[in-house]
Formats: structure tokens, sequence, C-alpha cells
């Protein structure tokens, strides 16, 4: 039996995994008691030793002919022919024409090594990653406000004894259903407050007594957050003592909010005035400062993945601190990362701006730092690259990038106006991509690697909570199937690379963990030995002196400064701008994306397992019971969305829980029905964070008359 933990999502829920050679997969998952899942798991972690043996798994690399077919090769031909051709192509173009795209799903070892080997081997600026997609607007707010961004930053088991949660755009019910115990105690006590354009599954948890469901117009949620904030301001509700010990900027963040009184906020959004200031008094009521349980604020990509999700992230914090929630045991802000390891992959380097231990590429002393541990002089590093979106557009075009290497991402799904993506990618001289199964990206590759996967390899994940959790081999990988460490100590090798490229990722760990020292994520104190021994440690976790004590961990930060220059947190005023697309006559309704049940991401995994593929088959779109009227479309018709940048289709469902003005469709499905083809990918000037959300739309019958 091996300890080990979900492929999935971010709550990494804890399993255990039992060899059984007489099954087909030879594995058999079972939920292991830990912190987050206290032994539950969802249906997707339920089956995810499916994954293991699917039948249509990459064994051997994959080299694009003359004819242009995906051919089998060996590793030697396929990494010496790929060698030369990352070669002549810095030759030829410079160094930064070979850019990489990374993913949130990888390991901790692989992030750093990811990031590593692009600025040391290739000596290319240009790395980003699918969590740019993801977190980017959380983190941004969390950096500028707090000083720290740790998604959560206190344990998950936290929110138990809360009596009031304010949770904005998440819809935990279907992305990680065994979170939802941890609401139990806003839920009993009537405090649970989901804000979403949605009636979603989380929403439903509201019910019955339970907390209250907002169901403002989407692209909106920042006037929610302001109107609350303004309720607080003028019932005199907020935490005065709080608010001169540990923040700068409240009088201006005061006034910043006078104009959004609830009545002129429920014009823009939507939202009735009186639940509003229901909600506002809701959460005062839960604080410390007013002798209550607890309360939190939690945001999701709902809100986040917007052209003002920094903005709007901001706003749920400074209505944090208004209650002087952040930074005091039982109480808090957060963020719910999404991917497995989006937490850890934007910690260690394979963001476009940021070196290991969450510093800042631009910043000499992280340069320093960071070029001793890698051997190189700190000049030779090279300066910040493109974020993802603009990456992707920069694709095969004159000056921008002529070659990608894509590891753990299906950005032809998952990337927003998709169709584009596809044509920047069919644009390069050289597509490489690593993965464990075909994907609608390795599709257009000229070459594919095939890579080991969660249950064929060691290394470690950062959850949620900032908690760094071993991941585990169980299983041998198929014959032929390598892990990217060794590809990229390959490639490094064949490059003339300066610097070690160990396979072993403990070792690798230990170099991440050297390199992170001093740094805002600090893993020095940590090693894959003492996470054997210790599997409940949260980063900060410095290394301490010969003879000292080993450092405990963080579970809980921020609790006696913020990591900011005067050790307070800042309210920084935000305006309401509204969603890069107005409704036009040709596009009246909004188009809000979002996650199933039985799907995770672009769903190149969970596609690929029987049973969640038979209970989710297909995309839909979900169409209020007035609009399904109008246009004449009867529940499980066909219809068409268009938006300024093309088409889908789906069945339609019919139902309430959206809004009448607005149409649903989940993102986990490629071809005809592949939502982010339309989705918008204009991005926050801030974050870089493209606005996959929301955008203008045309819903129309296929049915011939
Ligand atoms: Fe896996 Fe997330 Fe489901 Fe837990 S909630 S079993 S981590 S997908």
């Amino acid at each position: 039996m091996t300890d080990s933990h979900c492929p999935y999502c971010a709550l990494q829920c804890a399993m255990t995994l039992t060899r059984d050679e007489g099954s087909v997969p030879p594995l058999v998952v079972a939920g292991r008691e830990f912190p987050t899942n206290r032994g539950g798991l969802c249906r997707k972690g339920g089956t995810s030793a499916e994954l293991l043996r699917a039948p249509d798994r990459l064994t051997a690399p994959l080299v694009r002919d003359a004819d242009g077919v995906l051919r089998e090769a060996t590793w030697e031909v396929a990494l010496d022919l790929l060698a030369d051709r990352l070669r002549t192509i810095a030759v030829e173009h410079g160094p930064d024409a070979v850019a990489v795209f990374g993913g949130g799903g990888l390991t901790n070892e692989k992030a750093y090594q990811l990031g590593k080997f692009t600025r040391i081997a290739l000596r290319s600026k240009n790395i980003d990653y699918n969590g740019r997609f993801c977190m980017a607007s959380a983190a941004a707010a969390a950096n500028r406000s707090l000083g720290l961004d740790r998604g959560l930053p206190f344990p998950v088991a936290d929110l138990d004894a809360a009596h009031a949660v304010l949770l904005l755009g998440s819809n935990v019910a279907e992305t990680m259903p065994p979170f939802v115990p941890h609401l139990s105690g806003a839920r009993d006590a009537g405090g649970l407050v989901v804000v979403d354009p949605r009636r979603s599954a989380t929403a439903d948890l509201t019910e019955e007594g339970r907390g209250m469901h907002l169901q403002p117009v989407p692209g909106t949620d920042l006037v929610v957050l302001q109107a609350l904030l303004h309720v607080l301001v003028a019932e005199g509700l907020v935490d005065e003592p709080y608010l001169s010990a540990r923040t700068t900027g409240w009088q201006d963040l005061a006034r910043s909010v006078a104009a959004w009184w609830p009545e002129r906020a429920e014009q823009v959004c939507g939202v009735p005035a009186d639940e509003m200031r229901r909600a506002a008094r809701l959460l005062a009521a839960a604080s410390p400062a007013r002798g209550g349980a607890g309360a939190y604020v939690l945001t999701g990509r709902g809100v986040e993945q917007s052209r003002q999700g920094t903005a709007t992230v901001t706003a749920a914090i400074n209505l944090a601190l208004a209650l002087g929630l952040v930074g005091r045991e039982g109480s808090g802000y957060g963020a719910l990362t999404g991917q497995g390891n989006g937490q850890g992959g934007r910690e260690h380097g394979q963001k476009a701006d940021q070196l290991p231990g969450y510093r800042s590429i631009t910043d000499p002393a992280a340069r320093e730092h960071v070029a001793g541990v890698w051997g190189v002089d700190p000049e030779d590093l090279p300066g910040p690259g493109l974020p993802a979106v603009a990456l992707l557009q920069a694709l095969g075009r004159p000056g921008g990038p002529r070659a990608l290497l894509v590891h753990g991402a299906n950005p032809v799904v998952s990337a927003p106006r998709a169709d584009a993506v596809a044509d920047r990618l069919q644009a390069l001289d050289l597509l490489v991509v690593c993965d464990i199964f075909p994907s609608e990206t390795s599709l257009l590759a000229d070459i594919v690697l095939p890579v080991t996967q969660w249950a064929e390899e060691e290394g470690t994940m950062t959850n949620l909570e900032g908690r760094v959790i071993r991941r585990r081999a169980a299983i041998d990988p198929p014959a032929g199937v390598v892990s990217e460490l060794w590809i990229w100590s390959q490639l490094a090798r064949r490059l003339g690379a300066p610097g070690s490229w160990s396979t072993d990722p403990a070792e690798v760990f230990d170099e991440l963990a050297r390199a992170s020292a001093g740094g805002r994520a600090d893993y020095s104190g940590l090693s894959h030995a003492r996470l054997d021994r210790e599997p409940d440690l949260h980063w900060p976790c410095p290394a301490t002196d010969e003879g000292q004590a080993p450092h405990p961990g963080t579970p809980r930060a921020l609790l006696d400064r913020f990591p900011t220059p005067d050790g307070r947190a800042r309210f920084i005023a935000v305006d309401h701008v509204g969603p890069a697309e107005e409704l036009r006559v040709d596009a009246p309704l909004f188009l809000i994306t979002g996650r199933v049940l039985e799907h995770y991401q672009s769903g190149a995994q969970t596609r690929r397992v029987p049973a969640l593929l038979a209970a989710q088959p297909t995309p839909f779109v979900e169409i209020h019971p007035l609009l399904a009227h109008r246009l004449d479309v009867e529940e499980g018709e066909e219809v068409e969305l268009v938006t300024a940048r093309g088409r889908v289709t789906a069945p339609a469902r019919v139902t309430d829980r959206v809004r009448a003005d607005t149409v649903f469709m989940p993102f986990h499905h490629p071809g005809t029905g592949s939502v982010n083809r339309v989705t918008n990918d204009a991005v926050d000037p801030i974050s870089s964070m493209p606005e996959l959300k929301v955008c203008a739309v045309e819903v129309r019958a296929t049915r011939a008359a």
C-alpha cells in the first residue's frame, strides 16, 4: 500500500493506492483520512486509477514525418532531432524564439526544473504556464494588498467553525465535493453566502435557511462587493481597532465606496439592495470584532477570470480587511486554487516574471541568489517573458517565438479564443508536446514525448492551503514512458547547458529548497525525507541553524504582521469597469462558462474514464425557459452560440438555474462544442489573466424552419 494524493484538483485529497495485479488497472484507490478530505473522494478521484491503463496511453516518442504523419521513434532519435531543431531555431532567430508553456499539474520538482531549463539551457525568457488562466488575478491582488499569495493562508479545516462564509465565483460542490463539509458551520448558522450568476450546485447549499444566493448580472461581482463595503461603512460595522493597528489606506477606501449605496449598486448588478444589506450584516455578525464565531471571504475563478479580476479580488480583500478578518485565527480571506499544483506551480519559476521562491525575476538580489544555486552568472539570466495569452498570440508571428514546448497543458481546448491559438500553433516551425495521452494540442505537434503520471512518479505538490505533500509512485510506468526530469537532463546535455540536471526528484527538491531560501515561498527547511515523516507542513518553512529545532512550518500565515514594507495590509480602492464586451443587438446575451462534477480542466484525463464520460459525454448549453420559449427551442435540441470570435453548438438544457439574460456552457469538451473557441482573450491589465468567464453572445436555434 502506498500513501499518495489525487491527480486532479488543488484540494489534493489523500488516497491509499493498493496494487492488485489481478485487476485492470492494477491499482485500487481508496480515500484516506487527511485534514482536507477526511477520507472522502469525489467521483473524479475515486476513478483516477483508470487513467493508468487508458488504451490510448502514449508509450513511445512520436515524430511527424515528411508526409505529415506522426510516427513512433526511439528516444535517441527523437531527442537528437529535437535538440538539433532547438539549436537551429535559436541560432537563426535568437534564444527567445524558443518558448515554453507549462502546467499547474506538474509537480514542484518539474515546475522548478522547467523554469531552470528554459532560462539556462534554452536561454529563453519566454516561459509561462496555464496557471495564468487560473490564479493570476488572485495572486496579483493578494500580493498587492497582503504582501503574500498563498491561496488559503490558513488550513482548510479552520473554515469548519466559521458562522459566515462569503463564496464568490466558486462551485465547490462540483469542483471539489470533499470541501463542502468544511462549510457546515456556516451552513448550520445560516451564514453561507454564494455569489454566482448561476444557481449552481453550490448555490443550492444555501437553501432551507442555510444562507443566501446572490445572483448578479455576469461581470458585476465587483459592484456587489462595493455595496457590501458601503453597508459596513454606513452602519458602523467595520473593525476600527484592527484598521488602526494592521492596515493603511482605510480613509481613502471608505470614500471610494461612498457612491455604491445598495440601491445604486442594484441598478448595475441586479441583486436586490436588501439582500446585499443582509449579507453584509450577516458577515459582520460572525466577525471576531463583534464577538462572532468567525467569518471568511473566499474567491474562485468565476470572479477572477475577468479583465477586472485583480480589481474584484482586491475588493474582496478590502471587505475582509474592513471586517478585521485577515491575519486572525478563525477568520480570513483566501482564493480557492483550482489545478492540482496551481499553488506550487506559481512558486518555483515557471511564470514569465518569476524565479524560484516566488521571487521577482527583475530583483537583482533574487537573480544573484538563484544564479548562484544554478551555477551561472546572474547577467546570463534572461528577464521577464511574455505572459500566457500574449505568448500564444505571438507564436509564429514576425519577432515572436518559432518553437513551443508544451508540458502538462492543452491550450487548444483550455485557452480563450482557442481556434486562434490552434492557428498560431500551426504557424510554428516546431511544436513539441509532452503528455500522457494524445490531446487536441499534441495532434498538432511535430514531436510528442510520452511522460509519467501521478501514481508512477515521486515528487511533491503544494495544495490550496500551502501544504507541501508527497506524491508517491505505486506502480511502474509502461515501457517507453519517462519522466520530464529525464527529458530535460538529456536535452540540457545535448544543448551543452551549464549546471547539474538531476533526474532524482528528491535531489531536485533539495536544489529547489536552496533556490527558494529567503524568498516569499521558502521551502529551505523541507526535504522529501522530512515530508515523509511530517506530512503536515505548510510554507514558509525556512531552514534553521545547525543544532536548532527544525522550523515547524506556517499553517497560518499573516498572524503577526503582513509581509509588506510596513507590516500592514493595504486597502486599495478599485473601480468597476465591466466586461470587455457589452451586450449588442447581434449579441444580446451573456455567455458564462464553468465546470461539471465529472470533468477536470480540458477533460484530457477525465474524458478517458468510461464512467465519467458516460455521465457527462457531451457539452451542453443551459438556457432559461423564457429564452427557450422565445427561440422555440426544446430540451436537448441543438443550439448555436455565436460570438465575435466564432460559433459553437451543443444541446440545450432548459433550466431556470441561469438568468434569463445568460447562457452557461462547461468547457471540458473539444470539437464543435468547445466553448473556449468563442470566449474572449481580453486580459486583466494587472494580472494578464484572460476574461474566460463572460462575453456577449447570440443564441440561435439550429432546427430548420
Ligand atoms: Fe481529487 Fe479534487 Fe475530487 Fe479531491 S476533490 S478527489 S482532489 S478531484
